[in-house]
């Protein structure tokens, strides 16, 4: 580590363990929100046929994250979200909503329970095509490269070299930005050929995302559940009305399913370049209320964002010092950490 690593790392440690850093938070405008974003809270060894890059945090890091956000700052729930929105009643200081994308199962091994014994509310993000046996498009690719037997992969992005780890990691890692990159759907076919020819080497479960029925299940016990498409294409990517039908089509869905009837929405793998200005003209016809992106920062919330509202990421390196910046209006003004 460099030395300039060093001293802010050190830096931050110490405004930590102060409180500084969380009284930072405090120097916030009126409705300053920080929106956090996870996928899985999982140890690596479990569901290892999952990729890895996908979880945000042990079940331990969740659980002082979740203990921080507790003593020092204010956890919010979508409801409070809303109710600033309509002017109902304003956020308070130091506002944090803690949200979850996906639906895999540790939502209801850790993330929910653990996050309720702190009076936290997640709100969880699924994509409903997969509750019931859905399989998402990383994790195939993920399990595809990790398992391909020789020392060469064939693609239509070109020939990498898988003779070792490394290059397996690396090879994931350009194959993953060339998918985003190209025709979504021939990606996908692309993917499920690579899947499929893969040789299994351990035996999976099947079981990785929530079902409906325990989905219905956490939401009787006050689980917030929200839209993120039907089937998580890049929206960008397929033509416009196929995304309309996508959004449409999962918002009915939550509301069938869970009798839950939330206005809010998530953009899948929500950079700037997979949402535009006449989707979010279409999350206004379809009367959602609030809906996030995956730009790294934290804002005021206001009408003018409402529909594309940033969210800062969670992920597995991050320390709880570097974590507890990231809930202050100094981060991404000052710099990231
Ligand atoms: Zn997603």
């Amino acid at each position: 580590m460099s030395l300039k690593k060093k001293t802010k790392k050190t830096i931050l440690q110490l405004g930590h363990n102060s409180g500084i850093i969380s009284a930072l938070a405090n120097f916030s405008s009126e409705n300053f929100l920080t929106v956090l974003n996870y996928h899985r809270v999982d140890y690596p060894e479990n569901r290892s046929w999952l990729d890895p890059s996908l979880i945000s945090a042990t079940p331990e890091d969740f659980e002082a994250q979740m203990q921080l956000l507790a003593k020092r700052y204010s956890p919010v729930s979508i409801k409070a979200v809303l109710d600033a929105l309509s002017e109902r009643k304003k956020l308070p200081k130091k506002a944090v909503l803690v949200t979850v994308d996906d639906g895999y199962r540790d939502f209801d091994d850790y993330i929910f329970p653990i996050a309720s014994r702190y009076g936290i509310k997640p709100l969880l993000f699924v994509p409903t095509a997969y509750p019931n046996g859905g399989e998402f498009w990383w994790d195939k690719l993920y399990w595809a490269v990790k398992n391909w037997e020789g020392d060469k992969l064939e693609t239509p992005y070109g020939v990498f070299s898988i003779a070792t780890t490394t290059e397996r990691e690396v090879a994931l890692k350009l194959l993953r930005i060339a998918i985003k990159k190209g025709d979504f759907k021939e990606s996908m076919s692309l993917v499920d050929s690579l899947y499929n020819e893969s040789k299994p080497q351990v035996k999976k479960d099947t079981t990785d995302i929530l079902s409906w029925d325990e989905l219905r299940v956490l939401s009787n016990n006050g689980a917030d559940i929200a839209a993120h498409t039907h089937n998580h294409p890049l929206l960008t990517k397929i033509p416009f009305e196929e995304a309309c039908a996508e959004i449409h089509q999962s918002l009915e869905v939550i509301r069938k399913e869970l009798a839950q009837d939330l206005p809010v929405f998530a953009f899948p793998d929500g950079q700037p370049e997979f949402f535009s200005t006449k989707l979010i003209e279409f999350l206004k016809k379809e009367k959602v209320q609030f809906a996030v992106t995956t730009v790294d920062r934290n804002a005021k919330l206001q009408e003018s964002n409402k529909l594309f509202f940033p969210r800062v990421g969670v992920y597995k390196s991050l320390r709880l010092p570097a974590f507890s910046y990231r809930l202050t209006p100094f981060y991404k003004t000052l710099g990231s950490s």
